[in-house]
């Protein structure tokens, strides 16, 4: 099985959003196959969107994995819904998204998984962390940052 270099954002903007984030990267180092290399700092930024929320705090990390890009998938929404489904001792929601930003250099387009993904150029919540942990995918540092 060979190792594949993934790039992903975690996200969080409900209840305790750096607690979500460490627990979300404890599970994905504890995933078989799979090792995180690189994790940014946690970046704020206000909600994207038209509805008012509070900010999001989000990270990158740099992933080596076995997986497939698909198996890979799986195994991070699992985590999303355990996290998901937790609730503090006050019975706040919390909440955590997962994206692969970038599997290797693959381009995968699918209902299910679209790789790299589709709407990283406009975020810079996404592209300021990746630029943190010196992303090395070829699109990322193909782009015109100016
Ligand atoms: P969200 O509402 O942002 O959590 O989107 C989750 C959905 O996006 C899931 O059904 C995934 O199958 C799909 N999806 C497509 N591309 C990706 C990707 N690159 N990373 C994570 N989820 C993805």
């Amino acid at each position: 099985m060979s190792s594949h270099l993934a790039y992903l954002i975690l996200g969080s903007n409900l209840g305790n959003r750096s607690t979500n984030l460490e627990n979300a990267k404890i599970k994905i180092s504890a995933l078989s196959e799979t090792k995180i290399l690189k994790a940014s700092e946690i970046h704020k930024s206000p909600a994207y969107g038209p509805i008012e929320q509070p900010f999001f705090f989000n990270l990158a990390l740099e992933v080596d994995t076995k997986f497939t890009p698909f198996e890979f998938l799986e195994h991070l929404q699992k985590i999303e819904k355990k996290l998901k489904r937790k609730k503090d001792s006050h019975m706040k929601p919390r909440t955590i998204d997962i994206d692969i930003v970038f599997f290797d250099d693959e381009t995968i387009d699918t209902p299910l998984l679209k790789v790299p993904h589709y709407d990283w150029q406009n975020r810079d919540f996404f592209i300021n962390p990746l630029k943190e942990i010196n992303c090395q995918a070829q699109e990322f540092k193909n782009f015109n940052f100016d």
